[in-house]
């Protein structure tokens, strides 16, 4: 594990989708969920989904 002492201190948090620990910026407007690969999977699949249908936003 590694300690960081700058102010803007990176979360680790679990990746809901494979469970791989990731470091989620502080200072991020919106804070990821995801790593840095599910989030890049899941955003080609929300702009796929958004072709079809502009239904779903859980972007809270
Ligand atoms: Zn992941």
């Amino acid at each position: 594990m590694v300690i960081y002492v700058d102010a803007p201190k990176p979360k680790i948090v679990k990746c809901k989708d494979c469970g791989k620990e990731f470091e989620q910026k502080g200072s991020a407007r919106y804070p990821r969920k995801y790593c840095k690969k599910c989030s890049e999977i899941r955003k080609k699949d929300y702009e796929d989904l958004w072709k079809v249908k502009a239904e779903d936003c859980d972007d809270a």
